[in-house]
């Protein structure tokens, strides 16, 4: 399998989305109109930059409103086209459908290096971006509601929740307009760590599934098995931190757009993060190899490969000496075709991008409702719950004439605070997606997971279109 050129994202999409097609007894104008991104806004804005008046490209798109509002997230990136902003879009549908989130997909991008701007810039650039986006419609609690994605975080949520509630003064759930946004600005807990933990959730569950573990041909749980991650930004930072501390997995591997770093007996995360920190770089981190090439991650020896960083990473050129059995997909499309073709034939096993990073959208959500709901999770029940255990403990101790054990007694009169009930949503919607997809698998006999994952997603959509009808 070879590739005459680097495929666009949406070229990747389409691929996808044919060969689900098979699969789906799907009127075929049906799945023309699914496939297609309904609205598409690209704006050419000016901001004053050091004195000189500079024009900046953007885009929004959304791909699909069979569920309002659309959702997806904004991506700072100097080469963004808007067809790859369509492309994220339309997975964004998808991936909603597959976790069951009542959202149609979106997804919106300036072309730029936010390394290039100050902080003072990037905000200007930022607030004047989200006015273009009031201005056409394309932003709003009801209608679309970006995000954080590459290049983007809570500080520039923050700047477009402000913008848009500056020029909505009289909407009551103004806040529910973007979420990402930091905690004390109507943001939720757990939610910038969410795609990373959502990944973790997702390897946690393939390994619950022994049969899945052995196809690809890896015996055993999650704990010992070593991984590495390209991409040390939101996704793969929080992904390589999460798994190394609280599943004992090793990290052998971590590149950043610089270069790589390897140590066969595994990283210390949190050292490297800190190491990171203090040179601004992860690259000579004293306890490992540093290795120029960034790419080299995807090819070391390890048990779990995890890009989050790029698409196209894992291409024709170099899906050939990937030696990792089983990828976890935390970016968006880092595997093109004729790469993914690849890897199928060396029996190679995928956790899909439209699944696997599904996390943050679906934390995202429960920031959407906290917003709507004006209350944040968990503060009606904490003290009752608080006193019902400790009535069961002294029940139990009076009944059994013993000492409950300290440290179970302390967690239980904790009570369910909102980290805890968010990351118990979050495991919910990936468990139970996972195992949606796995049955679709068994069910339909298709090659792999990511044709089931978008079975899954594309059946959903389809049944929403057909039970909408179409107006008027
Ligand atoms: P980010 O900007 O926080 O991090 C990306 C990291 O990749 C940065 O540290 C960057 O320096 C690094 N990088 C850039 N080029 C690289 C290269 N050639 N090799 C290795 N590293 C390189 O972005 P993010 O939010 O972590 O997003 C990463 C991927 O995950 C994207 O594909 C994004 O669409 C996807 N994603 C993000 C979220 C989210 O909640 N942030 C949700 C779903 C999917």
């Amino acid at each position: 399998m070879t590739e005459t050129h680097t495929p666009s994202m949406l070229e990747v999409f389409n691929d996808n989305f044919d060969r689900a097609a098979r699969y789906l007894k799907a009127p075929a104008d049906l799945l023309e109109y699914i496939r297609a991104c309904h609205s598409m806004y690209s704006i050419k804005f000016p901001v004053r930059i050091r004195g000189e008046v500079q024009i900046f490209r953007a885009y929004r798109a959304e791909h699909s409103h069979h569920r309002i509002p659309t959702k997806g997230g904004i991506r700072f990136a100097p080469d963004v086209d808007l067809d790859e902003v369509a492309a994220l879009a339309a997975l964004m549908t998808l991936k909603c459908a597959i976790v069951n989130i009542p959202f149609g997909g979106a997804k919106g991008a300036i072309a730029l290096d936010p390394r290039n701007y100050d902080v003072e810039e990037l905000e200007r650039i930022t607030r004047r971006y989200t006015t273009e986006l009031v201005r056409k419609n394309f932003i709003g609690p009801a209608v679309d509601v970006p995000a954080p994605d590459m290049g983007t975080g809570e500080r520039e949520m923050a700047w477009m929740a402000d913008t848009y509630i500056m020029l909505n003064p009289n909407e009551l759930n103004s806040m529910a307009c973007v979420t990402g946004k930091p905690v004390g600005q109507g943001g939720i807990h757990g939610r910038s760590e969410a795609t990373g933990r959502g990944v973790q959730y997702a390897l946690r569950e393939f390994f619950r599934h022994p049969e899945l573990v052995k196809a690809a041909g890896l015996q055993g749980g999650l704990t010992g098995k070593r991984i590495a991650v390209q991409g040390f930004g939101n996704v793969g930072s929080h992904f390589a931190r999460l798994v190394h501390a609280e599943d004992g997995t090793i990290i052998v591997g971590l590149a950043e757009r610089d270069g790589t770093i390897y140590a066969p007996e595994g990283l210390d995360v949190q050292a490297v993060l800190q190491w990171r920190e203090t040179t601004g770089s992860i690259k000579h981190f004293p306890d490992a190899t540093t290795l120029d090439n960034a790419k080299t991650c995807l090819e070391l020896d390890c048990d779990i490969l995890v890009p989050a960083a790029l698409q196209n990473q894992i291409t024709a050129e170099n899906a050939g000496r990937i030696k990792a059995p089983l990828l976890v997909e935390g970016a968006n499309s880092p595997t093109t075709s004729a790469g993914d073709a690849i890897l199928r034939e060396r029996g190679k096993v995928i956790i899909p991008d439209i699944y696997a990073n599904a996390g943050g959208v679906t934390v995202s959500y429960f920031e959407w409702v906290k917003n709507l709901s004006h209350m944040r999770f968990g503060l009606m029940e904490k003290r009752i719950g608080i006193r019902k255990q400790r009535q069961m403990i002294a029940g139990i101790e009076a009944v059994t004439e013993r000492t409950f054990p300290a440290p179970i007694r302390d967690e239980m009169l904790h009570g369910i605070d909102e980290i805890a009930l968010v990351n118990s949503g979050l495991e919910e919607s990936m468990v139970e997606s996972f195992q949606n997809i796995v049955e679709i698998m068994h069910q339909n006999q298709t090659p792999d997971l990511r044709t089931a994952a978008f079975v899954c997603g594309l059946h959903r959509v389809i049944t929403a279109y057909q039970e909408l009808g179409i107006w008027p």
